[in-house]
């Protein structure tokens, strides 16, 4: 076997043959659902404020549709690949299928770091992004949505593109606008809160207390600081929070073993979820090296970040008190830790479902943009926990009933429901 460690998409690939072998899907079946059904690499050149011209990658994955448009995510980074692409794609298809979300899966992104660009030229990625697409994206069709360094403002302007392009009022195209000009109310909150309900279910079937329990944390942006805030009004206490330092080119924790304050730290944390490293210090963090959120002598670990943070090399680090690990980000865990995890019985909840409030908010707000009706936000989170729980209760069962790993059981459901639909419209 050769020692090159698994790109993002070779490891959702190798877990989808396992469970289709698992599944017994037939050949045909296989092949399909192993590739993208389409994807898009395109060039967007762009004015640059001091008057040059710089072209920019970008890319647009729809990996299935057979249970209903594509959803999925737009993500700014300078490291952004097609490969990442296509393993976001592929998860976000089998997650909206486990949500028993009448979505198909997709992805798309743009090699640029908003970090060094002006909100004029990020502006103008946006608009690239969307001619380039125009065709090819919409309501009934394929639906973004913010990711990694994108957000409101951007889908706001991606709205804006395409209904110039389209002359006609399409808010049902994006999702996670601003609120007021068609974005649902709980959609910040819902990746995050989404998380902490599945967490507390968790909880609940291994006998634990709320209360009793402390967490570390990789990730200050959207997912993480909302999952913190949910985990600690259920009475949670966090002790350490990872971030990316930009100014530096690396990550630290920080760490308060009395629990960090939400209020504070992300009042000196910037929009891309950096804490200001001195600031910490004065409020009395203890700045440790990045890979420290994952050695804390805590009761559970929630990677909120990105992919490929628990390793071969790091999951020994990880002590024998942990007992939950609740996967906010996408792709945390690479294939080799996730059989130690395995194997050392830490309770997995698998990226698929712990992070899948995103998407089943993104959906409530596609249909209320559609209808034009909106809800409140007790109304979308009552929703959302309702959906969480059903999903939870769902991947635990199969867990036991077929004695699988979470992350196993997850898959199975949502790899068979694709399956199923594929079958049903006569594909294969
Ligand atoms: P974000 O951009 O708001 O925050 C990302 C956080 O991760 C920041 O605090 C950043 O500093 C930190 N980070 C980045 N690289 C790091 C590194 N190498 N080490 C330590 N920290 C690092 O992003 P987000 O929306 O919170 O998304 C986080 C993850 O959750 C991603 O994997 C995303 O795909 C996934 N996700 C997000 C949503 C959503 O609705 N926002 C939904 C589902 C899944």
């Amino acid at each position: 076997m050769s020692n090159k460690p698994f790109s993002s998409f070779e490891m959702a690939q190798s877990q989808f043959d396992k469970i289709a072998d698992l599944l017994g899907l037939d050949g045909p079946t296989q092949d399909l659902l192993r590739w993208p059904m389409k994807e898009y690499q395109f060039l967007i050149p762009i004015r640059m404020d001091d008057g040059q011209i710089k072209i920019f990658r970008g890319f647009r994955v729809l990996y299935n549709d057979a249970r209903g448009p594509g959803k999925g995510g737009i993500r700014f980074h300078p490291q952004e690949t097609i490969d990442t692409v296509r393993a976001l794609a592929m998860w976000m298809t089998w997650k909206c299928a486990l949500l028993d979300i009448p979505l198909g899966g997709s992805n798309g992104g743009v090699v640029c770091d908003p970090h060094n660009l002006s909100l004029r030229e990020q502006e103008q990625i946006c608009r690239g992004w969307v001619r380039q697409l125009s065709r090819d994206l919409g309501p009934q069709i394929d639906v973004p949505a913010p990711e990694v360094m994108t957000n409101a403002q951007h889908m706001l302007w991606m709205l804006d593109e395409y209904e110039v392009i389209r002359g006609e009022k399409l808010p049902g195209f994006i999702t996670g606008k601003p609120i007021g000009m068609g974005g649902s109310l709980g959609r910040l909150e819902a990746a995050g809160f989404g998380l902490v309900f599945a967490l507390r279910e968790a909880l609940k079937e291994l006998g634990i207390p709320p209360e009793d329990t402390t967490a570390s944390v990789q990730g200050f942006g959207n997912v993480g600081q909302h999952a913190i805030q949910l985990y600690q009004q259920m009475g949670g206490k966090v002790v350490c929070v990872a971030c990316w330092d930009q100014k530096d080119g690396t990550s630290y924790s920080y760490k308060k073993e009395s629990g960090v304050d939400l209020d504070s730290l992300s009042s000196i944390a910037d929009h891309f979820g950096g804490i200001d490293k001195k600031r910490a210090l004065d409020l009395g963090y203890e700045v440790l090296p990045g890979s420290a959120w994952l050695e804390q002598n805590v009761d559970i670990l929630i990677p909120a970040a990105i992919e490929n943070q628990i390793t071969i090399d790091n999951v020994k680090n990880i002590r024998p008190r942990v007992k939950i690990i609740a996967e906010g980000a996408n792709g945390p865990t690479t294939s080799e830790a996730d059989r130690v995890i395995g194997e050392r019985n830490i309770f997995l909840i698998p990226d698929i479902l712990a992070n899948a409030g995103g998407v089943t908010c993104s959906y409530f707000e596609q249909v209320q943009s559609n209808m034009n009706y909106y809800w409140e936000k007790d109304e979308v989170l009552g929703k959302l926990d309702v959906k969480m729980t059903a999903a939870f209760s769902s991947v635990l069962e199969q867990a036991k009933k077929k004695n699988l790993y979470m992350r196993d059981a997850a898959f199975f459901i949502a790899i068979a429901r694709v399956a199923q639909a594929c079958k049903d419209r006569g594909w294969v």
